[in-house]
């Protein structure tokens, strides 16, 4: 891959990032990449998408239009992508004629829960209890172990969709009726103590670096809150974290921004959970928090620029701000009281209307001690109407 310098000349036309995808992380990259002189282009079928509305370019086709692609190849020096279910063929294509990173078969890993257990095993990092059920034999075979369980589809989750938990034998039965006999896996439901993730950027030349562990609280299989700071999760399973999360990154030779969620067991265990190819929702802090966000690091490593290692200058607390927050009405959240609190930086994603359980925008909440930040976070939840944690 050559560098893409930031306001250079690329045959004639501004230096252009390219990401397929107009959501809210699409519209994060956008941001980034202008800031450093970049021009932007996005692909993205829908005309009031999150990113589209803020790039220089926004190519509004389905993600395997090959005009739509053409267009983005024409326009872009390299392209990555956003969001996890941009088709894998779609990236195979562009990669063909320009730089992208993440490469497609490193996106099609992380969009198939068998593939993705598949390569955590070959890592070495240790896996929930699980098996793949394609088949009605497979589905037989099932051992008790496995149940209570959850399970998942193999492709196209997210927030806690595609998901259904059982208990017995004759429940997986029906639930695997319900999903329609789609590829799924069966996890043990196992005794969860924390979550917590970790993000990495890795370069073509094979450099990484990482951001600290993050602790994460979910409500109804969506990110509510991520916490972070020094010793909010135990420094010996923090730095087992970065070593997994280091090992599922070269074994994949992923090129770009990946984040690897964990379960930390009641026994207090580490147990990787699921990668996001991308930068992630648990990662939105690093916005405020540290002197480059994970969205400076993909554009790094998307134009070829060194990495170093990122530096949090203040403990963070980022709240997901949901649609449940608006009122019926499609009313605002009081943000001038929310703003008055120190330390509040409030990013929303151009999102026109609010809708139960949609991802809006976050506030992340910076301050001197992580016990400022937790009571400012706690009166902003006050103020905002969200559940105390
Ligand atoms: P998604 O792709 O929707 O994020 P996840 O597999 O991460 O799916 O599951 C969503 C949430 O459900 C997790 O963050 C965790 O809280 C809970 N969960 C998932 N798998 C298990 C498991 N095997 N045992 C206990 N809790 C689980
Ligand atoms: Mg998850």
């Amino acid at each position: 891959m050559s560098v893409v310098l930031p306001g250079s000349l690329v045959n004639g036309q501004p230096a252009t990032l390219g990401v397929m995808g107009g959501g809210q992380l699409g519209r994060m990259f956008v941001h980034a990449a202008q800031a450093m002189g970049y021009y932007t282009a996005v692909l993205d079928p829908d005309p009031a998408s999150p990113a589209g509305r803020v790039s220089h370019h926004h190519i509004q086709t389905d993600y395997l239009d090959e005009q739509g692609l053409a267009q983005l190849m024409q326009r872009c020096a390299a392209i990555t992508t956003e969001f996890e279910n941009v088709p894998a063929p779609a990236l195979f294509t562009l990669g063909a004629h320009r730089f992208v990173a993440p490469a497609s078969d490193a996106v099609a890993i992380a969009q198939d829960r068998a593939a993705e257990k598949a390569h955590f095993v070959k890592c070495g990092v240790p896996v929930a209890p699980h098996a793949v059920i394609e088949t009605e034999a497979q589905l037989a075979a099932v051992v008790d172990d496995l149940l209570p369980g959850i399970l998942k589809t193999a492709r196209m989750g997210y927030d806690g969709k595609g998901q259904v938990r059982v208990k017995t034998r004759a429940e997986l039965v029906a639930a695997w009726t319900d999903l329609k006999q789609v590829p799924c896996v069966l996890e043990k439901m196992l005794p969860l103590k924390d979550e917590c993730s970790v993000i990495v950027a890795r370069s073509g030349q094979g450099e990484m670096v990482h951001f600290p562990v993050q602790r994460n609280l979910h409500c109804g299989g969506i990110l509510a809150v991520t916490e972070v700071n020094p010793g909010v999760i135990a420094p010996a399973l923090a730095q087992q974290a970065v070593a997994a999360t280091k090992a599922i990154a070269e074994g994949l030779q992923y090129v770009g921004v990946l984040c690897v969620e964990f379960f930390v067991l009641e026994g207090g265990q580490l147990v990787v959970n699921e990668i996001a190819p991308r930068p992630h929702n648990s990662g939105h802090y690093t916005l405020d928090a540290c002197d480059q966000s994970q969205f400076d690091l993909q554009v790094r490593t998307l134009a070829g620029l060194p990495l170093t290692q990122p530096r949090q200058h203040s403990p963070a607390i980022m709240l997901n701000l949901l649609g449940d927050l608006w009122g019926t009405d499609g009313s605002s959240p009081a943000w001038d009281k929310v703003l008055a609190l120190p330390g509040t930086h409030l990013h929303l994603y151009g999102k026109l209307s609010a809708r139960p359980g949609r991802k809006m925008g976050h506030l992340n909440i910076t301050g001197a001690t992580p016990e400022a930040v937790r009571a400012t976070a706690l009166q902003a939840c006050a103020l905002l109407g969200i559940e105390p944690f």
